[in-house]
């Protein structure tokens, strides 16, 4: 699972992956180029993070 958001939904997308996965999420950052052509799951903003299990 990966979900891609901005500064304001990393909690969410954190609360996400450990509802439904029961693990701790690795959260990485954007290079960029990915920044800029990446939008957040939950928002029209520009993605920042990048939060997987
Ligand atoms: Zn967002």
């Amino acid at each position: 699972m990966n979900i891609k958001c901005c500064e304001e939904h990393a909690d969410l997308a954190i609360d996400v992956i450990v509802d439904e996965l029961g693990v701790a999420p690795k959260i990485t950052k954007l290079n960029e180029a990915e920044k800029l052509s990446t939008a957040c799951e939950y928002c029209s903003e520009k993605a920042v993070y990048i939060v997987s299990n």
